[in-house]
């Protein structure tokens, strides 16, 4: 089982799309949901208690999450040094990854680093000079012969030209990445949309874009036989090509669980403090029986419901968009599944011509990447 551990609820950057957006979301209201605001901002439990859950699962893996984890470096340290993890995962702003040792840094299968694009655009969304400590860190990460996974994970809205950023953060001059993957800045707050040109955004750059992605991804396969690791692209393609349904791509709630700084599990590293989806607590619960969590309606009676999954739970419970907003950001996931169906049989032809092979869309599912964007 895949668990994200809430080391602290701090961050030390102000990104556009999450430290102002929960400024200007403050008065915002969550319906009937009961919000516990007093969970404590960094790990109250001991780890012994934390060893004890996590033994019950023969193959825990860890996913090391915040705020920004990475501020709890000597927790971090503690937690490698003491449990027996089937995998480390970070998902960090990248600021601090020199800071740990390279004995730990090797640890990580996977690295998950905040970066939006190129320089302008990330220092845009996230602030003066931190596309610079980033590029930096991750150039160190490579140089102490880290052999893992290095994951940009961008945020994407409307100054996001999907296509030229993606492509940039593949071939970018400044530090290599294995893989890229995005989500959009959609339904995660209550008041955003009305203020934002969303619909325009989506209709004129993003779907288009996306279309642009698509064809160059398949026509990068037809002329140098290698498939980029484009996330979003490869986890609906594996499936298409298995003829295999998906439930919730990222797993949370039934293939991942998160654990907050007071030991309480829910099912979604966002849904910290909300007590209806408290689902047992580390001291006396078993990690491979927690309740499942499943996405409800639209997605239940969704036309592409195997293909997409659901997107993202806690947008789904929540409902902090209404449906005409959310429905907006569901033509993206139509857009985006229609045009991988529509490359599906050249795909096959591909690997039946032995140009690219069925494992080059392999990747570790549920390891903290949501896949749909
Ligand atoms: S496209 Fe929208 S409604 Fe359909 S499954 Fe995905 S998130 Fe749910
Ligand atoms: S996609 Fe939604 S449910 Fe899944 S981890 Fe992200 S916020 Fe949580």
């Amino acid at each position: 089982m895949f668990f994200h551990l809430i080391l602290t609820t701090k961050c030390d950057l102000k990104c556009k799309y999450c430290y102002e957006k929960s400024c200007e979301d403050i008065d915002s209201d969550f319906g009937d949901f009961e919000i516990d605001y007093s969970v404590p901002s960094r790990i109250s439990y001991d780890l012994e208690t934390l060893e004890a859950f996590l033994s019950k699962d023969t193959e825990p893996s860890l996913i090391f999450y915040g705020g920004e984890p990475m501020l709890c470096i000597e927790d971090i340290k503690r937690i490698m040094d003491r449990i027996k993890a089937k995998s480390f995962v970070v998902q960090t702003n990248g600021l601090h990854l020199k800071k740990l040792e390279p004995e730990y840094l090797n640890k990580f299968d996977t690295i998950f680093v905040s970066i939006d694009g190129d320089e302008n655009l990330t220092d845009f969304y996230r602030g003066k000079g931190v596309y610079r400590k980033v590029v930096e860190n991750v150039n160190f990460v490579r140089k102490i012969g880290f052999r893992g996974e290095i994951v940009a994970r961008m945020t994407v809205m409307e100054q996001t030209d999907i296509y030229n950023q993606v492509l940039w953060l593949l071939n970018n001059p400044d530090c290599s990445f294995s893989s890229v993957h995005w989500q959009i800045d959609a339904g995660f707050w209550k008041t955003d949309f009305e203020k934002r040109p969303f619909a325009k955004w989506v209709e004129e750059s993003y779907n288009v874009g996306i279309r642009r992605l698509v064809r160059f991804w398949v026509e990068h396969m037809e002329k140098y036989g290698r498939v980029l690791r484009i996330y979003p692209f490869l986890g609906v393609v594996e499936s298409l090509l298995k003829g295999e349904p998906s439930l919730l791509r990222c797993g949370s709630g039934w293939a991942n669980y998160s654990i907050q700084t007071d030991g309480h599990i829910i099912p979604c590293p966002i849904m910290g403090g909300m007590k209806d989806f408290y689902l047992g607590h580390i001291e006396n619960s078993h990690p491979l029986r927690l309740k499942k969590v499943f996405v409800g309606f639209p997605c239940t009676t969704c036309e592409i419901r195997y293909e997409c999954g659901g997107r993202c739970l806690y947008a789904n419970l929540t409902k902090r968009w209404s449906s005409e907003a959310y429905a907006l950001v569901c033509k993206t996931v139509k857009n985006m599944i229609d045009c991988l169906k529509a490359v599906v049989p050249r795909i096959k032809q591909l690997i039946y011509e032995g140009k690219i092979s069925f494992s080059d869309f392999n990747y570790t599912k549920y390891n903290g990447c949501e896949v749909i964007p």
